[in-house]
């Protein structure tokens, strides 16, 4: 049996063809259903449809042998106990730090607003710029508006929330793409499976 996690939202919609095409399918009533633990064309695949910030934690405790989740939610979470195997190329953005001018960046300590804790902190400490991490789980660019912080550290891909909200993207701190994991053991213990899998996806990125 193999267990792969999969990142709800707007990861799942990019998943899904690219599972499909290396002959991996769910069938839409196993997708509309409440079911946590979704069948699969496969009878030996099973796949579990969850918070993206949560197949990480899945995968590094072997929960889910496979995963699929945005490198945002992998720097985060820092990736301990699994093996990140693929850039599958979707889901592309950029982790970047936005403020309404370059002048609010200017700050002995500057107030970041972010749900990406610990990769601002670890922008800002490898920086140099002491910094107050404010965490937030959503609507982070309302925080500069509000005068809640001076920056914001979120993800960025048309730019078009930043501009409708006034801010500016600044500096750059990660290219983000989805990627497989794999849990360290079941990478040992499933290693033919779960390469030949890699091998199916791979072909079709
Ligand atoms: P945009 O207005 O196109 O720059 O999109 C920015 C908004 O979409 C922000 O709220 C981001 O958190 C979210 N976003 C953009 N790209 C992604 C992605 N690849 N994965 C998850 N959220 C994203």
């Amino acid at each position: 049996m193999l267990t792969i996690a999969l990142s709800k939202g707007r990861i799942l919609a990019q998943t899904l063809p690219l599972l499909k095409k290396a002959g991996l399918e769910i069938a839409d009533s196993e997708l509309n259903s409440r079911k946590l633990i979704l069948d699969t064309n496969l009878a030996e695949v099973k796949v579990i449809i969850i918070r993206a910030t949560d197949v990480p934690v899945f995968v590094q405790h072997g929960a889910a042998d496979m995963g699929i989740a945005g490198k945002d939610v992998l720097l985060e979470h820092g990736a301990h106990g699994l093996f990140e195997l693929l850039d599958l190329g979707i889901a592309k953005c950029r982790l970047m730090v936005a403020a309404q001018s370059s002048d609010h960046l200017q700050e002995n300590i500057l107030k970041v607003a972010t749900k990406y804790v610990n990769s601002a902190k670890q922008y800002f400490q490898q920086k140099g710029q002491p910094c107050e991490i404010i965490k937030l789980y959503g609507a982070m660019e309302l925080a500069p508006i509000v005068k809640l912080s001076h920056c914001i550290v979120d993800l960025v891909d048309t730019g078009n929330t930043l501009k409708a909200n006034g801010l500016i993207p600044l500096d750059h701190i990660a290219d983000i793409s989805s990627r497989l994991v794999v849990n360290s053991a079941s990478f040992k213990t499933k290693n033919t499976q779960i390469k030949s899998w890699i091998n199916a996806i791979e072909k079709n990125i």
